[in-house]
This record gives C-alpha cells, sequence and structure tokens, in this order.
C-alpha cells in the first residue's frame, strides 16, 4: 500500500471547517469539463512549425485535389469504348505520359498512349490499363481483360475545390501536415499555446547536477512533468523549486498565476507542516476540489488563482504522472483548444490477478501487449507503490479497477489506459 495518504485526515480544527467530501474521479472529469475555456489568440506558424498545434480557423482548398485527373497505375491511357466485350483493343501508341509531363496531344480512336502512375490522363482517354494485361507489337499495343473507366483518379476527388479540408480545432499531427502542404499552404493559423508555469516544492529537492546533502533527494517530478507537457505542446515556464516557506511559496504562485494560462505545482498538498500548497491555494484562490477517492493521488489540488488555472500534485512521483494523465493532460487539451475528453478505455485480458481493496477507484501501472491471436493482454507492472517511479519507467499503461471493486482474478477483462491515450 501507497504511504501518501493513509490513514492521514483533515483535522478538525483545518480552516476550513472539517473533511470535506471527496469526489469521485468522474465527478473530477465533470468539474474540469465545466470549468475551462479554452485560450484566447492565435497566431501564423511555418507550416512545419503547425505539427502539434491546434487549427484556429477552419482550412478550405480553392483547387481540386488532385489538381488534375490522373492514372493510378502504369499503363495504357485509352478510351474505355475501344474495349471490347472481353475487355481486349489493338491499339496504336502515340506517345507517353509522365507524372509531371502531361502528354501534349489527346488520344482519338485507335490511339492509345503509354502512362505512368500520377501523370494526367491524355484528352480523349477515360480509362488505364494497367502494364501487365498488355503486350507491345511494334508501334501498337494490344490490351487483353480491360475494364473502362478503371485505373483512372479523377480530380477533386480527395477534394473538390472550395471543399473544407481540416475544421478548426483540429491537432495537427503528420497526416494533417500533408494535407496543409497538399494545399500548397507555407503558413497555417493556429491557437496560442496555453503557457504552464510548473514548480517542485520540498525543501529535500535537489537538481540533477548538484551535489545531493543528507536528507535531500533529486527532483524527478520537475523532469516527469516538464516531459508530459511537452508531449501535449505546451509552453513551459519552469520556475525550479520552491521551499516548504509559506511566504515564498505564496508569492510564487501569484507571481506565476499572474502571467501563465496554468500552473502546476508537485508536493506539499497533504495535511503537514509543511504542506503550503493547499493553504495557499484556499486563502488566495478559488479551490475547486481537493480529495479524490482515487488511488494513487487522493490529494490533488485543482482550482483557480485569478484567471489560471492551478493544479496541485501529489509530491510522491508516481501520484505527479497518474494524476497528471488521468486530469491535468485532458484539461490542458481542452485549454489548447480541443474538446475534452477524459482518457481512452480499452477492454484487455488480465495475464494475473490485479488485488485491490475496495474503496477508491485503482490505477495500476501496468503493461498492455497484444498476443499472437489479436488479444489484448495486461501484464503486472511490478511493485505499485507511489514512490517507485520505476513502476512508471517499466509500465505503459494504467489498469483502471472501480472504486467498489475487490480486485481482478487473472483472465479477467479488465479497463485499460494507455499512458497518452489510444487516438494519439
Ligand atoms: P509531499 O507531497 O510534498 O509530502 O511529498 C511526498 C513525497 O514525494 C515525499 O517523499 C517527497 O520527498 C517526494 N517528492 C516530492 N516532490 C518530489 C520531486 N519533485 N521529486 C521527487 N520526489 C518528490
Ligand atoms: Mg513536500
Amino acid at each position: 500500500m501507497s504511504s501518501e495518504t493513509d490513514g492521514r485526515r483533515l483535522p478538525s480544527c483545518d480552516d476550513d471547517g472539517g473533511e470535506p467530501g471527496a469526489l469521485s474521479v468522474a465527478e473530477a472529469h465533470a468539474r474540469i469539463a465545466a470549468s475551462i475555456v479554452p485560450v484566447r489568440g492565435q497566431e501564423t506558424v511555418t507550416l512545419r512549425g503547425a505539427l502539434g498545434r491546434v487549427l484556429a480557423e477552419d482550412v478550405h482548398t480553392s483547387f481540386d485535389i488532385p489538381p488534375n485527373t490522373n492514372a493510378a497505375m502504369d499503363g495504357f491511357a485509352l478510351r474505355g469504348a475501344e474495349l471490347d466485350s472481353e475487355g481486349g483493343a489493338r491499339l496504336t501508341v502515340v506517345g507517353t505520359a509522365w507524372a509531371g509531363h502531361p502528354l501534349d496531344r489527346g488520344i482519338g480512336p485507335g490511339e492509345c498512349a503509354r502512362i505512368m502512375t500520377g501523370a494526367p490522363i491524355p484528352a480523349g482517354a477515360d480509362t488505364v490499363v494497367m502494364q501487365e494485361r498488355t503486350e507491345t507489337e511494334g508501334d501498337a499495343v494490344v490490351i487483353r481483360g480491360g475494364k473502362p473507366g478503371s485505373n483512372v483518379r479523377t480530380a477533386g476527388e480527395d477534394l473538390p475545390a472550395g471543399a473544407r479540408a481540416l475544421a478548426a480545432g483540429t491537432r495537427v499531427r503528420p497526416a494533417e501536415l500533408g494535407v496543409l502542404a497538399s494545399l500548397g499552404l507555407t503558413e497555417v493559423v493556429v491557437i496560442r499555446r496555453p503557457s504552464v508555469a510548473l514548480f517542485a516544492t520540498g525543501d529535500e529537492l535537489f537538481e540533477p547536477g548538484q551535489p545531493l546533502r543528507p536528507g535531500g533527494l533529486y527532483d524527478s517530478n520537475r523532469y516527469t512533468v516538464w516531459g508530459m507537457l511537452t508531449r501535449l505542446g505546451m509552453a513551459i515556464d519552469d520556475r525550479g523549486h520552491l521551499p516548504d516557506d509559506r511566504a515564498a511559496v505564496e508569492a510564487s504562485l501569484m507571481a506565476a498565476a499572474a502571467e501563465n494560462d496554468a500552473v502546476i505545482t508537485t508536493g506539499g498538498v497533504s495535511v503537514g507542516e509543511a504542506d503550503h500548497v493547499g493553504r495557499v491555494l484556499r486563502e488566495q484562490g478559488d479551490v475547486g476540489f481537493w480529495r479524490l477517492t482515487m488511488k494513487p493521488g487522493r490529494p490533488l489540488n485543482f482550482g483557480r488563482f485569478g484567471d489560471a488555472l492551478f493544479f496541485g500534485l501529489p509530491g510522491n512521483p508516481v501520484s505527479a504522472m497518474v494524476t497528471f494523465y488521468q486530469l491535468v493532460q485532458p484539461a490542458l487539451r481542452r485549454l489548447a483548444g480541443a474538446e475534452y475528453r477524459p482518457p481512452e478505455t480499452l477492454r484487455a485480458r488480465a495475464a494475473v490477478a490485479f488485488p485491490k481493496k475496495p474503496g477508491r477507484t485503482e490505477f495500476q501501472r501496468a503493461i498492455l501487449s497484444v498476443a499472437r491471436d489479436g488479444t489484448p493482454i495486461v501484464e503486472a507492472g511490478g511493485p505499485q507503490g507511489s514512490g517507485r517511479l520505476t513502476s512508471m519507467a517499466r509500465a505503459n499503461c494504467f489498469v483502471v479497477i472501480p472504486a467498489q471493486s475487490h480486485g481482478v482474478a487473472a483472465d479477467e477483462w479488465v479497463d485499460v489506459q494507455p499512458f497518452e491515450g489510444i487516438t494519439g
């Protein structure tokens, strides 16, 4: 069992008047979804600079895609009407059409042209018979088994002139980048990247490269969170470490909130003497929620400082990553202009038992793979302590076990979430 929250309860003298109602993960999603408005503002970026960004406007094509009616195969372009009932014909070859070099004449009765894949279909022709069904005899070609109208790609069959190629709100992946390029665009209007300030809190934290002093450990959360923010395409304002000092935490959070769309901290959200983040949010900000019936990740601060969204993630390295993937990732995607979508879940067969006590929804680290017969299989990811970051490094997914469940037996089907989603 994790050590992060075991047995801890809010003291009754706590300044918010006692134990607030803990929220389910589904309720947390609903509250976050309802409270996020995408950032305003757009910018023009270069074509390649659009990768990973979200389109600010619909993109239309002003011309047909593909621009020319062209050959889908290497072979011979001809008039389909020349083919007899068996698809045969004997035609005179009058030239060659190459991709990028259209034939400079049309195809008349009794004629055909050699044609390469992608070459515009010469005027008069409407059919391409593939090379393999032809035999050359001097200046002529004998065709067998041709089909009128076949192997021709019509101009505009992908997108006719005037059509919407991509909708506002679309995230540009390599495929969308290619679609934008096919329209001949060199610049794209995208939504401004949300700017996200990032802090780690804790007197025990040292930066990699520094000598470690007694009682210290290297900060890993600022690296896992930085990595996840980078994958999400956020503009990151890395503000380093905060000491466990009330005044420093308050001043730094307020300053970061004034300059960013969102602020993320790790650590200091429990109820220990040195846990100042939650207190500062309750006193200076607006609290959305802070206790969840999930494991790991029970103490998660969500709220606002002024206009900036705030996520106070737990300090335990696994808890920080789990709460980020579960709740921060969908929130930031929404902030960036996409729809709010909780993590996608698929079903997999448990290769081993996943033990659990009833009470909280558990996100156990596990390894998803596909068996020879195509069945998705999920194996245990090793010891699950919320301080064991290598359990995340070994794993590639969460097994999600519902709050009331007593655990999963081997061979049962379970809900699985790949860390970065299914649709990518
Ligand atoms: P906290 O939530 O601040 O009480 O921290 C819980 C546990 O996570 C403690 O064992 C901390 O030392 C550890 N921890 C907090 N922040 C970090 C960090 N940035 N990197 C690695 N471990 C951390
Ligand atoms: Mg701490």
